[in-house]
Parts: structure tokens; C-alpha cells; sequence
């Protein structure tokens, strides 16, 4: 007897990974992708003998699930860890960067010096963020937002010129709607056991230094020498015969005996596709469900790549780069200087840089704007700030994520659960990625791996 089909939507990171442990398990997986490039957000180019990302640069290594894939992959040697020597970053506040203040962990403070010295804040905005320790912290009932989480432990400067641009940058979103139990539950759960977040946060730290001692503490970041796109293309090179490129589905229907894909039976059928794609699928399955998937808001941004010649370049910054304090004041979101942050990035005459541009003004211009309407802006405001930077680059690359960040809003969670309910009533439907259980890769491989054991 054949081994059960299953039909996958979407060959991103999270489709691709759902058809490779279902491989993995035996099962006979295909996946439609709508496009001829797999791998989805994860796009890497090389210009100017440099390496660029459209989308994700990295893996974070506290979530293991991608990294233990590239390994099952045969990926080891590429595993690629930022260069920590010059982990620091900066934040862009009043048309100035600010070195982000030294011994915070995320943007919870664990000495008090950097915060007495840091003109990032005010003296009220430091004496705010100092007292957390010493004052009482009580969670509302149901989720809280990312501003108000941060606001009742730290004040708004914190929230305005740390947490916000870390924390909400990570996300695209904006932290007065963003769900701290769907984002962050870490930090609610230190709140939980410690009261204070100082005070958790010393205790995990004082945990992993002792990891540190016996040598297991990872760097932070973890990219791939080949650059990201080689974890898509290696699970796309294991996936011969699996797979469907070209393929945008448009119709699908329920059978007795499971789904069909654009006239095509199969038992199963996993969507690893955003939410709103999700949702113009399901219009005539299953109304409430197809309203229910509409309900994700999201928001747009590209990344902007730029190479230049080294000797144009009249400084070569350190650190990894900066993010915008809250609110922003421009199209710019944040900047990475590549090669500081990555080897084998640049080549020796190159200096690559990577900006981050969106921001509530940006949608509609991320969406249909003319790229000199971005690529212009961008360059204007990082030569404001970094006058060492060339007026023209060698090359460019423009990446657009048009409503590319789903929010992870209030409610996210119920919001999920609503949906793996509705899908259960239909049954043999699941649905993965980067919409629902988490955005980062790592989240996305793993909502595959547990949808497959
Ligand atoms: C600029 C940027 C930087 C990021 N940086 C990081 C980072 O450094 N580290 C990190 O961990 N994460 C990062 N992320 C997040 C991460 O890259 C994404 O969340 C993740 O790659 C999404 O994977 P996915 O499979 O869920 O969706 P997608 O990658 O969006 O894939 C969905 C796929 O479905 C296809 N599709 C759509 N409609 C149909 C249809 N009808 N039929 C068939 N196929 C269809 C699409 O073509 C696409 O290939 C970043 C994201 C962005 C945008």
C-alpha cells in the first residue's frame, strides 16, 4: 500500500521543513510553491564578489531547531557564528547614535554604570529604569502589550529608545500592539517567577555563565557560510521529485477522504503559507475559517543592500550596526554593517552595509512605490547620520517584503488556537509557519517538526 500523501502550500522555510520530516518519517510529501525560488523569505545573492540577504542573515542560536536541521542536513561546517568580538550595536536617537548601554541583556540593565553614563536617557528616564527593582510589578489579567510590559517595569524612555527598537524591530510591528505572550513569554515568565526583571535576568545570566564555564555557550547569532540561501537549496536538492515549483494553488476542496489541491487528491494537507494567502484559499472551504485567517494584520519593509568601495569609504564604522529609537523619524528601521558582523561577507575592496527600511509612513510606498522613492530616502538618511558613507554605491539590491511581517498582536495566541480548532473540525488541515507559532526560522522549523511527530 502507498504511504499516505500529503500536500504542503507554500515552500518556504516552513513547508520546505514540514515535506523534509515528513520525508524523514516516510511519508510521501508535495510541496506547490507558487514561485520558482524555494526557500521564500530566505534569499542570498552575491554582487560585487560580496554576499547579500534579502531576508533573514541568521539563525538565533537559543532557538536550536534550525541549527539541529542544518546539521541532519550535513550543513555543520557551514555553521557560521557572528563575530562577537565586535558584538555592540547603537541606537539612532535625535539624529545621533548612541552606543547601546553596556551590561543590558536584551535591554533589562544589569549594571548601573552604562545607565548612569548613557545620553540615551534622560536623568528621570534612568532613575525610571534604575528603581525597577524595587518596585511591585502586577501582570494584568489575559495578554499585555510589549509597550505596557515595558512601561510598567522600566517607563518610556526605555520603551522608546531600548525595548522598542530590539524588541519591536524583531518584528516589524509596533509594541503598542504587540502580544507579549505571543512574542516574549521569557521575559513574563521571569516576571512571574522574580517579580523583577532585573532580578530574573541576573539569575539567568549567573546560569549561563556557569554553561559558559563548561564551555557551551553559543554566540548569538548563527549564519551559514554560503550564505542562508544554502539551507533552502540543500533541503530543496534532498526533496527531488517532492516538489512543484510554479505552482500557485488557487483552488482547494475537501474530499471525503481528505483534500483536494487543484484537482489533485491527497490525504492531508499542511498550509505554509501567511495568513492572509491562507485566507483567500479558504473562501469557499469554509467561510469562518477563511474570515478568522483574514484577521492577521501585517505590515511591510524591505532591506536595502549596499556595496562600496572601501577606499571611497572615509572611516570603516565598528559593531554591528544601529536600530532607530521609537518614534521613528525616517524611512530607516536599522542598519548592519555585514562584515563586521559575519565573515566571509566582503571581499578585501568591498564594505557592504544593510538597511532596514519601513516603518507605519513606509506601507504604501513598500507597496507601490517606484524603488528611487525608497532607495534614495534610505541612502539620504544614512549619509545624515554616517557621512563616511559614499554618496553613490557600487551596487545595490532592493529585497521588498510587501506585508511581509505578520503582526503578532493581542490575542495571537487565542487567535491560533481558534484557527487549529477550526482546522480540526475540518480535519486532516494543519497549518505552519511563520504567521502563527513564531517568526524567526528556527520557530518555523520547528512548528514543521512537531506537526510531522
Ligand atoms: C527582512 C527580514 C529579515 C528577517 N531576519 C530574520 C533573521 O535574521 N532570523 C530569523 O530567524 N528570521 C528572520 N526573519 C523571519 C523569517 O525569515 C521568516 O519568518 C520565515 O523565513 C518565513 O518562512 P515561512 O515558510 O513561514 O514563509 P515564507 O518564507 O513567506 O514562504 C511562504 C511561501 O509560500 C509561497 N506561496 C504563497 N502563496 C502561495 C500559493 N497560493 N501557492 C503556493 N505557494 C504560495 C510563497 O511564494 C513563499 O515561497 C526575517 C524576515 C524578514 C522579512
Amino acid at each position: 500500500m502507498s504511504s499516505p500523501k500529503t500536500a504542503i502550500i507554500g515552500g518556504g522555510i516552513a513547508g520546505l521543513s514540514a515535506a523534509w520530516f515528513l520525508k524523514e518519517a516516510g511519508k510521501t510529501p508535495t510541496v506547490f510553491e507558487a514561485t520558482d525560488h524555494f526557500g521564500g523569505k530566505i534569499i542570498s545573492k552575491r554582487m560585487e564578489g560580496c554576499l547579500l540577504e534579502g531576508g533573514p542573515d541568521s539563525l538565533l542560536t537559543e532557538k536550536p531547531w534550525a541549527l539541529q536541521l542544518c546539521r541532519e542536513l550535513g550543513l555543520e561546517s557551514e555553521l557560521l557564528p557572528s563575530n562577537d568580538g565586535q558584538r555592540s550595536f547603537s541606537i539612532l536617537h535625535n539624529q545621533r547614535l548612541h552606543p547601546f548601554p553596556a551590561g543590558c541583556k536584551l535591554f533589562i540593565p544589569q549594571k548601573i554604570t552604562p545607565i548612569l553614563t548613557t545620553p540615551l536617557l534622560s536623568p528621570s528616564g534612568k532613575a525610571r529604569m534604575l528603581m525597577e527593582p524595587f518596585l511591585k510589578h502586577r501582570a494584568p489579567e489575559g495578554d499585555e502589550s510589549l509597550a505596557d510590559f515595558t512601561r510598567r517595569h522600566f517607563g518610556q524612555q526605555t520603551l522608546d529608545r531600548l525595548a522598542g527598537p530590539l524588541l519591536g524591530g524583531i518584528y516589524g510591528g509596533d509594541p503598542e500592539d504587540m502580544s507579549m505572550s505571543a512574542t516574549f513569554p521569557r521575559l513574563q515568565g521571569l516576571e512571574k517567577k522574580h517579580g523583577s526583571l532585573v532580578k530574573g535576568m541576573a539569575s539567568m545570566m549567573r546560569d549561563a555563565q556557569k554553561r559558559s564555564r563548561a564551555g557551551t555557550a553559543p554566540s548569538l547569532f548563527t549564519s551559514l557560510k554560503s550564505g542562508m540561501q544554502i539551507l533552502p537549496d540543500t533541503l530543496t536538492s534532498k526533496l527531488d521529485g517532492f516538489l512543484r515549483p510554479n505552482h500557485p494553488v488557487n483552488h482547494i476542496q475537501k474530499t471525503s477522504s481528505g483534500w483536494s489541491v487543484d484537482g489533485e487528491d491527497f490525504e492531508q494537507l499542511i498550509i505554509a503559507l501567511p495568513a492572509r494567502h491562507a485566507a483567500t484559499l479558504f473562501t469557499e472551504v469554509d467561510t469562518s475559517l477563511s474570515t478568522l485567517l483574514s484577521q492577521q494584520q501585517s505590515s511591510s519593509s524591505a532591506t536595502l543592500s549596499l556595496v562600496f568601495d572601501r577606499k571611497d569609504l572615509e572611516s570603516i564604522p565598528s559593531g554591528f550596526g544601529f536600530m532607530s529609537a521609537h518614534p521613528l523619524t525616517s524611512i530607516l528601521v536599522g542598519c548592519t554593517w555585514t562584515g563586521n558582523k559575519f565573515q566571509f561577507r566582503e571581499t578585501e575592496n568591498r564594505f557592504v552595509c544593510r538597511l532596514f527600511l519601513g516603518g507605519p509612513d513606509m506601507n504604501n510606498i513598500i507597496l507601490t512605490g517606484e524603488d528611487h522613492e525608497l532607495i534614495q530616502p534610505a541612502l539620504d538618511a544614512l549619509r545624515t547620520i554616517c557621512p563616511f558613507i559614499p554618496e553613490q554605491p557600487l551596487a545595490h539590491w532592493l529585497q521588498r517584503w510587501p506585508n511581509g511581517n505578520p503582526g503578532y498582536t493581542l490575542g495571537h495566541l487565542d487567535w491560533v488556537r481558534k484557527i487549529k480548532t477550526q482546522a480540526d473540525t475540518l480535519g486532516n488541515l494543519h497549518f505552519c509557519g511563520s504567521s502563527y507559532g513564531g517568526v524567526s526560522v528556527s520557530d518555523c522549523v520547528k512548528q514543521a517538526q512537531e506537526l510531522v511527530s
